[in-house]
């Protein structure tokens, strides 16, 4: 898998280099921005993995960029930490409500942002972490790139190890084609909706190859879910 990719929003300049210089050093890669305007243009390029969103932002501010992004479909998944200084402190109810997913007071200790940055990903992004993904009889281990059902080995292509690891990593949940083309092809590929169907079909009958039900589901005029 590649690595998880992590935004910083932050308007310092020497903040922002010591948060891209410590996420670095996890093994994150990391695209920084220093305004909300354009923290919102990066994450249409490409949906990062987490956020790192300073409040008070020069044109678009933190808790807006927050407000944006946790209320689209295609976004709301995306953990933010949220930075602020202690003044504006009383203010970081409002960004919890606005649906940050944590938040940290300034001045704060990059070890502990560090810790909650892993946290936040462990839930949302598993696999990157190299933890082991299990749905029923299946297994999947990011880091081997071994797939199992019911014991059994399976083969499967990239592109469907790919696909199989975006549905273990939420269960149930419903991804369009199109985020499943950004997630599993990125969005710098042109490739065709349809080849999201073909390599849908590709996975089942890996699936299945020994037994078993199909355990992906097709919802019509939405997309696919596992189980
Ligand atoms: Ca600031």
């Amino acid at each position: 898998m590649p690595l998880p990719k992590v935004l910083v929003v932050e308007d310092e300049a020497a903040q922002r280099e010591v948060l891209t210089y410590n996420l670095e050093a996890e093994g994150y890669a990391v695209t920084q921005a220093d305004n909300g305007e354009e923290a919102l243009l990066l994450v249409e390029e490409e949906t990062p993995d987490l956020i790192v969103l300073d409040w008070m932002l020069p044109n678009v501010s933190g808790i807006e960029v927050c407000r944006r992004l946790k209320s689209r479909n295609d976004t709301r998944s995306v953990p933010i930490i949220m930075l602020s200084a202690r003044s504006e402190e009383v203010d970081m109810v409002r960004g919890l409500e606005t649906g940050a997913d944590d938040y940290m007071v300034k001045p704060y200790s990059v070890a502990e942002l560090m810790a909650r940055v892993r946290n936040q990903l462990r839930r949302s992004r598993p696999s990157a972490l190299g933890a082991v993904l299990e749905w029923e009889d299946i297994t999947l281990d990011p880091e081997t790139h071994r797939v199992h059902r019911g014991g059994k080995i399976l083969k499967l292509g990239p592109t469907e190890f790919r696909l199989l690891t975006t549905f273990m990593e939420k269960p149930g949940r419903v991804w369009s084609r199109e985020v499943l083309l950004d997630r599993v092809w990125g969005r710098d590929i042109y490739v065709d909706t349809r080849t999201v169907d073909v390599h849908i079909g590709r996975l089942r009958k890996a699936l299945c190859a020994h037994g078993g039900g199909d355990p992906l589901r097709t919802v019509r005029g939405a997309g696919y879910a596992l189980g």
